[in-house]
């Protein structure tokens, strides 16, 4: 099934027309009749219900003694944009689970350490979904977040387990939100100095291979180099524009 959403304005919220098209077998799926039924009734349920503000729920503890606890949204409503809201919830389950193994089914105890393991992790999740909204409004277009992005899959696949991108962390493995943080900020540090450290030791010896071969150098006057250096900076702002 094809559904375009077509907008009347630039705003989000405007969608004026929904035009749906099938495009798979019917006997995949509902027959013709029951399709345009379905789709007539998500276009009403579209519709019906007007654009919500979002919502991000950052609460502790998740429990109360041993006689109820919160898991998924109720607990950890997060902005979209990580899409890692229904993950959270069933990583909760999972959590929970096992820690139920571990301390034999006590209620009391589980849901008290489920908060302290969990609340670290969903305010961390809810931080990094905040995060990624702004990374994705501002960041994407900039070259330097777009260098370190390429570096930072580069050096992943040379040291797989030393550098691994913050998107891997959070979305393909099992490492805790709040570790995948901590880990992202020491990773960023690390490459960052890296990079100074290659920055200087790349001057320092173009200056050195410079200065030893200054004899054969044709000599060029201070202001002839100045005229070059302009033009060199022009180039480079029409190239970042
Ligand atoms: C635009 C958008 C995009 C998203 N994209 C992703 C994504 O890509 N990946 C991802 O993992 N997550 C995503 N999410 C998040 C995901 O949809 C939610 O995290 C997930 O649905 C939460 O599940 P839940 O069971 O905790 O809560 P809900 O799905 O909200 O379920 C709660 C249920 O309780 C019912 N209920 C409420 N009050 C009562 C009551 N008093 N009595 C009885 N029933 C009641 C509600 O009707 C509802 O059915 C997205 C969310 C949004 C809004």
């Amino acid at each position: 099934m094809e559904l375009s959403l077509l907008s009347g304005s630039s705003s989000y919220g405007k969608v004026v027309s929904i035009t749906a098209r099938r495009t798979f077998p019917t006997d995949t799926w509902s027959s013709p009749c029951l399709l345009k039924m379905e789709i007539e009734a998500l276009k009403q349920d579209f519709f019906r219900l007007p654009a919500q503000a979002m919502v991000s729920v950052k609460c502790s503890p998740y429990h109360l003694f041993d006689k109820c606890v919160l898991m998924g949204d109720a607990a950890h409503a997060v902005v979209p944009f990580y899409g890692q809201g229904m993950n959270a919830g069933f990583e909760d389950c999972l959590v929970i689970n096992e820690i139920m193994d571990q301390l034999d089914e006590n209620i009391a105890a589980v849901l008290q350490e489920y908060t302290r393991v969990r609340v670290p992790d969903d305010h961390a999740i809810a931080d990094l979904a905040m995060y990624n909204y702004v990374e994705m409004r501002a960041h994407v277009n900039s070259k330097y977040f777009l260098f370190r992005k390429y570096l930072d899959n580069i050096l992943h696949v040379i040291m797989p387990k030393t550098i691994v991108p913050l998107y891997t962390m959070v979305t393909f493995t099992r490492t805790r939100y709040h570790e995948a943080v901590n880990r992202w900020h020491w990773q960023d540090k690390v490459i960052t100095r890296g990079l100074w450290v290659c920055g200087v030791v790349s001057a320092a010896g173009g200056m050195y291979v410079l200065v030893r071969n200054s004899h054969k150098l044709p000599s060029i006057s201070a202001e002839h180099l100045w005229t070059r250096i302009l033009a060199l900076k022009r180039f480079l702002k029409c190239s970042c524009k």
